[in-house]
């Protein structure tokens, strides 16, 4: 039972900051991670959102072991926390369904860290696409490789 004790994850401490990697990503290549997202977040389990946080409880009858000031208390008992519409809210978690409520949890974070990317990585796209022409140029060359030297020289594009 005590292996439950490592469970407490704050929520807060989710942050991704993945922006330094994918600045050096040509546009292929964020394609690419765009479609391993896409068959990430196609693949999701159950989930839920919060933190599982564990309390120990004194029953307070004198000749419990509880009692002794050195005793933990009973428990731990489980429960999960999250917020909801500014409030916290609690549900307790029964004891045999704390591994599957981790692995739910695990999942949640997993979905959400995934979707950020792909957030991220599909406006990386649509600026690539805006600014246009590098992109462009790569997606034109594997298209019209097969023409070359047809004497067509107008599709060479300037560089800035
Ligand atoms: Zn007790």
């Amino acid at each position: 039972m005590q292996e439950w004790v490592s469970v407490y994850l704050s929520d807060s401490s989710i942050c991704c900051q993945t922006e330094g990697a994918m600045a050096q990503l040509g546009l292929e290549e964020l394609e690419r991670r765009q479609r391993e997202l896409k068959a990430q977040l196609s693949n999701v389990h159950d989930m839920r959102r919060g933190s599982l946080v564990a309390r120990y409880r004194k029953c307070g009858k004198p000749s419990c072991c509880c009692a002794d000031e050195q005793h933990a208390g009973h428990g731990p008992s489980l429960s999960l926390t999250w917020q909801e519409g500014g409030k916290t809210r609690t549900k307790i978690i029964p004891a045999e369904a704390v591994e599957r409520t981790q692995a739910q949890i695990a999942e949640f974070r997993r979905f959400r860290r995934v979707s950020r990317e792909l957030v991220e990585i599909s406006e990386r796209i649509c600026d690539a696409r805006l600014e246009g022409e590098p992109a462009e140029a790569q997606a034109t060359a594997k298209k019209g490789g097969s023409k070359k030297s047809s004497g067509s020289r107008s599709s060479r594009r300037s560089r800035r």
